[in-house]
């Protein structure tokens, strides 16, 4: 076992909260870290921010003092405005914190309309903006901010240097369990030469975990050989993608799908997830195309 893929403590500091990513239990996740101040990696979608109120309610720590997004894709963001709003009847306040690539997407988050949620998407104003090399101090926990693009332009890497996890949102894709890995290739930002670079720029960073928002804490040896098998599964689907392309099968998704599950064979076990991760599939197909036929 090099992996905790049910909600708790995933260190003496951190929660990790399943919000429910389309009421399916095991594939979305958020991070509460502690200290000094409070920190929530990601805020989850719209029906899924309740779970997480309610949550942050029995542990005593809503609202937290920061929500820092990995990145502006809906499930990662739109978990905001209510968490705000709870935030506000109380007299309380929350910051939020993202890249400064994220910025102008949080504050028009129409380009999500390529995902064809079935939630409206709130524009997300007042946001902080981050850096690489900057840092947010949780009074006892330093949090350090590396750019990690290629799933998606503003996507970011969050390190707890007391900890050393790294959350890394969606850079590497969703592995829901041993045997489910798959590709972080999305619309509409989605970067090939991006995503390589930011594998070997991780390959640097010294940390023990990995925090997927897709979901659970990769530990041990596994922490870092997934840097090479996210990589591979990357190109692996690319190529897919890529052959169905020159054959002109790429709108027959379905086709395109029974590939992947063919190719890659991620082996996903429950009939809810199995139905997430073919949307996911279709989306990546989806996103692949938009790239191609730019
Ligand atoms: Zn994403």
């Amino acid at each position: 076992m090099t992996a905790i893929r049910e909600p708790g403590k995933i260190n003496p500091d951190t929660t990790l909260i399943d919000f429910g990513f389309s009421d399916v239990l095991g594939v979305g996740g958020v991070y509460l870290i502690e200290s000094g101040k409070s920190c929530l990696i990601d805020s989850g979608t719209t029906t899924g921010a309740p779970r997480i109120i309610k949550k942050l309610k029995e542990l005593n720590a809503f609202p937290p003092d920061y929500i820092l997004l990995t990145h502006s894709h809906w499930d990662h963001c739109q978990g905001v405005p209510l968490l705000r709003e709870k935030a506000m009847k109380e007299q309380k306040s929350v910051q939020v914190l993202a890249s400064e690539v994220a910025i102008p997407l949080l504050a028009d988050q129409s380009f999500n309309e390529v995902f064809h949620a079935k939630e409206r998407f709130q524009n997300i104003q007042d946001v902080g903006s981050l850096k690489e090399g900057d840092t947010v101090d949780l009074d006892g926990i330093l949090l350090k901010i590396y750019s990690t693009p290629g799933h998606s332009k503003d996507q970011i890497s969050i390190l707890d240097e007391k900890n050393k996890n790294l959350f890394v949102g969606d850079t590497f894709g969703m592995k829901v369990a041993n045997n489910a890995f798959l590709s972080s290739i999305m619309p509409p930002f989605c970067n090939k030469d991006d995503f390589t670079s930011t594998i070997q720029k991780l390959k640097q960073i010294d940390y023990d975990s990995i925090s997927l928002a897709h979901f659970g804490l990769i530990y041990d040896n596994e922490a870092r050989s997934i840097l090479d098998e996210a990589q591979t599964i990357f190109n692996q689907t690319w190529q897919i993608f890529e052959t169905a392309e020159q054959n002109n099968q790429l709108d027959d998704m379905k086709y395109v799908y029974q590939l992947i599950m063919q190719e890659i064979k991620p082996t996903i076990p429950e009939f809810e997830l199995q139905k997430t991760s073919m949307r996911i599939i279709l989306k990546g197909i989806n996103g692949f195309r938009r790239i191609v036929r730019k």
